[in-house]
């Protein structure tokens, strides 16, 4: 093990420091520059699930494992089907309107209302009243319940997104800081849809939603998918502005702060309101294949290769919108694709590099690289696989997923979120050290991170996963700029403008790689599997 890497000035120390300073293979840039480049290119149209850039990324994916010398995870292919359902609405087909107090309003698709259908249906009327039921939750274990003894069947329930904040007395509340299961808007529409609700309609704020109302609307716009086999949701699913909130409570002849303030108290009661929800909505139906993609590297020892590392990334994104976005970068016509070079091609082209490396110097245990689908429609992909996995879950030593990779510049540091609910924290930490680099202080999951990608669907199959994260503590002359460049893919985050740009110094990019593929080979060489700790 090296030593911690003193303060690093000179440029001819910057320029070597990519390259992790633990022996062993190293991941090259040119691969994953390459791959980066290929999958963000308007030619794959944004890799949108159920669209020919799918078609296109998968097969792309399949090549490059086969040409490099992969094992099909499954038989003689390295498909695994994934069948989802595909709902969009007909927005010209499709209004709602909301009557209350003498006065009618149909607010308009997209700037103040997006909605769909939550079930297999292509045409739908609804006449039903709209129940006020605060932030729409009921948990027993926190004694917690927004439905109290109402009936919301033929009812169309308007509720808050997140969760009400820990107090002095319950500073454990819903996770505390962090933003718990509850809080999250999916699992709000699986609640209302288990209750038997008619409808759903969330109230849109940045704070509680974690991004602005561009990323909801861009999400409902266009087809949206679940799980063939999953679940089903309320007939009615949807979003509102806050400033449509607002309004239409007022309709109803009560305000929207009086009844947030009533939500935050767990002795809150549903409150109906004097409004009425009619219309009508037309959705296109179909049920479509999508492919996780896998191969994998077998193990070199005889009792161990029956155990299995796990690396992911999502290779989906939102495709090719129907519309010219209304942000324009960088064509002055617009731009409708969707090229998810951040989130995700990063990390795609982060697992072909390692696979790359990996073929090359197989571990003990068996190595899979997993290129799963649809993680931007609710984790649709890993979840297929965790329910019907090409390896024994049992046998499945661990998950490291890469998502959104650091794109701006080296760092001192690396982030292991939530290595503390396993010992993956600590081996990522002995990692890291034998790297030079410090592991990134934790912060409160204000907006959910932990449930908003494809560890997570491990995680609650049994495995033990982490998404690594990209440093913080950038090197180079100016720190400031490199956060501020940072900081600024927040505006690009789901939007057409997440492009690429062949100018990004992707040397923090290869040294979070190489990060994860250090981590991956000590958790693939060790003695014992990694193990959880805390509550998962
Ligand atoms: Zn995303």
């Amino acid at each position: 093990m090296r030593v911690l890497l003193p303060f690093l000035a000179s440029a001819s120390l910057l320029a070597q420091l990519p390259s992790s300073t633990a022996p062993g293979p190293k991941v090259q840039e040119t691969p994953l520059r390459a791959h980066l480049a290929f999958l963000a290119d308007d030619l794959l149209e944004g890799r949108g699930t159920g669209q020919r850039g799918a078609e296109l990324t998968v097969r792309y994916l399949e090549t490059q494992l086969q040409s490099l010398g992969l094992s099909p995870a499954q038989g003689h292919t390295y498909r695994q089907p994934v069948s989802l359902l595909g709902l969009q609405t007909l927005v010209g087909r499709s209004t709602l309107s909301f009557l209350g107090g003498g006065a009618c309003t149909t607010p308009k698709f997209g700037p103040e209302i997006v909605f769909g259908a939550g079930v297999a249906k292509a045409e739908q009327t609804f006449d039903a009243p709209v129940v006020f039921v605060g932030y729409g939750i009921d948990a027993p274990e926190y004694q917690w319940n927004d439905y109290k003894g109402l009936d919301v069947r033929g009812k169309i329930l308007l509720m808050l997104v997140n969760e009400p904040a820990p107090t002095a007395v319950e500073p454990g509340l819903f996770d505390g800081a962090n933003l718990s299961a509850y809080g999250r808007w999916t699992t709000k529409f699986e609640m209302a849809a288990r209750h038997g609700a008619t409808g759903v309609l969330l109230i849109h704020t940045t704070p509680s939603a974690s991004y602005g109302w561009s990323v909801v609307r861009n999400g409902w716009d266009a087809e949206r998918f679940s799980l063939a086999q999953g679940p089903v949701g309320a007939p009615l699913e949807g979003w509102v502005t806050e400033d449509l909130a607002k309004a239409l409570v007022t309709l109803a002849g009560k305000e929207l702060e009086a009844l947030r303030a009533a939500a935050q108290q767990r002795g809150f009661q549903p409150v109906p309101l004097e409004l009425t929800l009619k219309g009508t909505l037309h959705s296109t139906v179909r049920t479509v294949a999508q492919f996780n993609v896998a191969g994998v590297v077998p193990g070199t020892d005889p009792a161990l290769k029956e155990e299995l590392l796990i690396y992911s990334a999502h290779w989906d994104h939102l495709g090719k919108g129907g519309a010219l976005a209304a942000d324009s970068h960088p064509e002055p016509g617009g731009d409708t694709i969707y090229n998810g070079a951040v989130d995700n091609a990063s990390g795609c082209a982060a697992l072909l590099a390692m696979a790359q490396v990996a073929r090359h110097a197989p571990a003990k245990r068996s190595q899979m690289f997993l290129f799963v689908c649809a993680e931007e429609q609710g984790l649709l992909g890993s979840k297929a696989y965790a329910a019907a996995p090409l390896w024994p879950l049992a046998k499945t030593a661990a998950n490291l997923n890469l998502d959104s990779l650091n794109f701006v510049a080296p760092t001192r540091d690396i982030g292991l979120p939530f290595g503390d609910r396993s010992t993956l924290g600590e081996l990522g930490a002995a990692v890291a050290m034998a790297s030079g680099l410090s592991v990134g202080a934790s912060r409160p999951d204000t907006s959910g991170g932990y449930f908003r990608s494809d560890h997570y669907s491990f995680v609650q199959a049994g495995v033990p996963a982490l998404s690594v994260g990209g440093g913080r503590d950038y090197l180079g002359a100016d720190g400031p700029a490199l956060k501020a460049k940072a900081a600024a893919y927040g505006k690009r985050y789901h939007q057409v403008t997440d492009e690429y740009d062949p100018s990004w110094d992707l040397r923090g990019m290869v040294q979070q790689t190489q990060f994860t593929f250090d981590l991956g080979q000590a958790i693939a060489n060790a003695a014992t599997r990694p193990a959880f700790k805390a509550a998962r």
